[in-house]
């Protein structure tokens, strides 16, 4: 008897802007999300590789990245790897994924790659005890809406937006909500907007503040309640290929991002039951 594949949740971590803290997100809400128990994958999406870096995967045991899985010459299980968190797994990048736009322009199916190797696995692995099976999918986008964001789009559930609190924090962000909605009206249907999450809040800066309250008037309920305050222990981390939730777990930026999980977790079950 074959049992349904599982499809996990694919959040989509995206915002054209770099240093908003796409990557630092991916890593710490991935890390919280297995610490509360749930199965989780970061597909590093960024030539950059950062959340490969930050999550302790050096460069030489990448033998398999998201660029062999987006130009079809592995599948996923082939490209994930353990990490030294429990319960989260990574597919690497190398800087190949530069190249990736280019080698896949002419086909038909080149803003699918991703939605198909994610199906594809889950399609693989169901009743199957050894893989790892994710309830979570974050993928770590570059900072640009060019195909490889929009293959993250088309691969997602929802876009979850880091916005850095800073002047200019919404400058960008109506392009980046327009492309949502084209990809919305192409390539995915489905694709909502999960949240915002704002990142970098300093509390002894006015401007922190007054950027929160902008956000807050401009985007409503989109916003998550928790906060990412600016903390040297998570800018900290990545240096020791760890999680900031391992480096230092007190420090307020872990406690938040524990937050922001336990918040996006609840947001999943209120989609769930208006989607029953
Ligand atoms: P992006 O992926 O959007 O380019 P990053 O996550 O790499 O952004 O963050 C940009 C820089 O800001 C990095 O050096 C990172 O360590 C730092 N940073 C991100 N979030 C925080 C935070 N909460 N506190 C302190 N530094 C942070
Ligand atoms: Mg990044």
């Amino acid at each position: 008897m074959s049992s349904l594949p599982k499809m996990p949740r694919v959040l989509a971590l995206a915002n054209q802007k770099g240093g908003v803290g796409k990557t630092t997100t991916a890593i710490n809400l991935g890390t919280a999300l297995a610490a509360i128990g749930e199965d989780v994958l970061i597909i590093d999406l960024d030539p950059q590789g950062n959340a490969s870096t930050g999550l302790g995967i050096d460069r030489r045991s990448r033998t398999r990245s998201t660029y062999d899985l987006l130009v079809g010459e592995a599948d996923l299980g082939q490209v994930i790897i353990e990490t030294a968190v429990p319960r989260l797994w990574v597919a690497p990048s190398t800087l190949d994924l530069l190249g990736v736009e280019l080698e896949i322009a002419a086909s038909s199916d080149r803003a699918y790659r991703l939605r198909k190797a994610v199906a594809d696995y889950a399609a693989r692995i169901a009743g199957q005890p050894g893989m790892p099976h994710f309830s979570y999918v974050l993928v770590d986008c570059p900072p640009s809406l060019n195909l490889l964001t929009i293959n993250a789009m088309s691969a997602a559930h929802s876009v979850l937006v880091p916005l850095q609190c800073e002047f200019f924090a919404l400058e960008g962000l109506s392009q980046l909500l327009s492309t949502v909605e084209q990809v919305k009206g192409s390539l995915n249907r489905e694709l909502t907007i999960h949240g915002i999450v704002l990142t970098m809040f300093d509390a002894r800066n006015n401007l922190s503040g007054q950027v929160v309250a902008d956000v807050r008037e401009h985007m409503g309920e989109a916003v998550y309640e928790t906060i990412i305050p600016r903390n040297v222990r998570v800018s900290e981390a990545p240096s020791y290929g760890k999680p900031a939730l391992l480096y230092d777990l007190k420090c307020s930026g872990s406690q938040a991002y524990l937050r922001l999980a336990s918040e996006i977790i609840q947001r999943e079950r209120r989609i769930r039951a208006n989607a029953a």
